[in-house]
């Protein structure tokens, strides 16, 4: 079977070939299956600056850290060779349009592959209706996004980038910049759309808890130049239990304990 995504001897150096080189990973080598039906949540972890969004800019083929140094990247068997709609991103920073309402925010991507797509305006708005509904924003559809709170925000972002239907969803520090409340109410919700979606996922996270409620494998990365250093896999939380709960489970604080040792060796690793 083709891998979904595959990292095969991928090292990446910025400014190569300057007294400014720096090698952000080495030696990253990964094959994700593409599995009928389910798709797999693949959260990453690591000191600061080990290239863990580095991974997730070359996924999504960004010009500014595209093409790796040496090795492959490839998505469904294909060299990546730039964006598309085949892969989405959510960022930290809400990345919605100030001057467009919650509904025009998650329309525009349709709008902009509408020929592609073969959308009509109402199958278009009503993609988007759906959406917005399932991120739990009905009724919001006519704001502007300085009239949401925070979450509200990162809902819609999260909105506008599922309405494509991407195969691969890349979040990089999706919800740093949210109180914990609000944390646990984005993770749920992640829970359950992700259900429905049946896409491979990448999240980068600095939250150990978050990165094993949320995945069914973390990769822990060594320092720059990074590379996956040790991968957990073994521990399968509910799916969609709440996340007090399950982060209150003797068997997930031993797992989040297991991380936390593998990544202080990991870091203080020469
Ligand atoms: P992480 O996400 O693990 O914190 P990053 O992947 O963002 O790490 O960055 C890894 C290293 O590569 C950092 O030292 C960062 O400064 C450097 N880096 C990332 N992107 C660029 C770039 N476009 N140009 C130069 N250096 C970069």
């Amino acid at each position: 079977m083709t891998a979904i995504v595959e990292f095969d001897g991928v090292e990446k150096t910025f400014n190569a070939g300057t007294p400014k080189a720096f090698t952000a990973i080495r030696d990253v080598d990964f094959a994700i299956e593409d599995k009928p039906g389910s798709g797999e949540f693949i959260a990453i972890v690591g000191p600061s600056g080990c290239g863990k969004s580095t991974i997730l800019n070359l996924i999504q083929g960004f010009a500014d850290v595209y093409p790796p140094t040496r090795g492959e990247v490839r998505v469904r068997g294909e060299i990546v060779r730039g964006p598309g709609s085949d892969r989405g991103m959510i960022f930290q920073k809400y990345s919605s349009f100030p001057h467009r309402t919650v509904l025009a925010n998650v329309r525009f991507g349709l709008e902009i592959n509408q020929r592609a797509l073969g959308m009509s305006p109402s199958e278009m708005d009503d993609r988007a209706s759906d959406l917005i509904r399932r991120v739990g924003l009905a009724g919001h559809e006519g704001k502007y996004p300085h009239q949401l709170s925070g979450g509200q925000q990162q809902r819609v972002a999260i909105a506008r980038t599922l309405v494509l239907r991407p195969r691969i969803i890349l979040m990089d520090e999706p919800f740093s910049a949210l109180d914990e409340p609000t944390r646990y109410e984005m993770q749920r919700l992640i829970t359950e759309l992700w259900h429905d979606e049946e896409a491979t996922v990448f999240l980068v996270t600095h939250s150990l808890t978050e990165a094993l409620y949320l995945g069914d494998r973390v990769w822990v990365m060594t320092r720059a130049p990074g590379r996956i250093g040790r991968c957990f896999d073994h521990y399968a939380p509910t799916r969609g239990e709440d996340p007090l709960t399950s982060q209150d489970q003797p068997a997930f604080r031993e797992a989040v304990a297991a991380v936390a040792e593998a990544f202080r060796e990991l870091e203080s690793a020469q």
